[in-house]
């Protein structure tokens, strides 16, 4: 599950897997070589999604139809 951020400091769009963000890992602008990491402003919006898509893979794959 991967998305793009602009890099905080110049813009550059940053391929992450939200993932892996949550689980702490860092992802490195290519344009200016800032360190991306979950930050207090994405949190919600990443979490979300998440759980999200989380909630929608575990319903699949529990057959929960019925
Ligand atoms: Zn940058």
């Amino acid at each position: 599950m991967t998305s793009q951020i602009p890099c905080p400091n110049c813009g550059t769009p940053i391929v992450i897997d939200a993932n892996l963000l949550l689980a702490g890992k860092r992802f490195s602008c290519t344009g200016c070589d800032a360190t991306v990491a979950l930050g207090a402003a994405s949190i919600p919006t990443v979490s979300h999604a998440v759980d999200e898509f989380n909630a929608l893979r575990r319903r699949i794959e529990g057959g929960g139809a019925r």
